[in-house]
């Protein structure tokens, strides 16, 4: 192949794109400020499946949630009392 037959790379681009894997679902960054927190417990009647709140006094939740469980630790972020909890996209 000599230089005047070879493609422009911009017209194998979206046959690149193509064969690439899916993107992994999106994950969202989850973490609760212990110095706020005032373990009223309204995230884990929020959104149970993110928020549990121990009988030892301790909130415990994932460093991380899902597409699934996003909404709902959104909602709960709204609904806390102390503005305790934050929630980051990741890429
Ligand atoms: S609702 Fe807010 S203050 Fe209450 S336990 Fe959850 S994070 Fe803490």
């Amino acid at each position: 192949m000599d230089e005047h037959t070879r493609r422009p790379v911009a017209a194998t681009l979206p046959r690149l794109a193509a064969s690439q894997p899916p993107a992994p679902p999106r994950r969202t960054a989850l973490s609760v400020d212990a110095n706020h927190c005032a373990l009223y417990g309204l995230c884990e009647q929020e959104a149970p499946d993110v928020f549990t709140l121990g009988v030892d006094g301790r909130l415990r939740y994932p460093p991380a949630v899902d597409a699934e469980r996003v909404a709902a630790a959104r909602q709960a972020a709204r609904l806390c009392p102390m503005r305790a909890i934050s929630l980051r996209d990741q890429p």
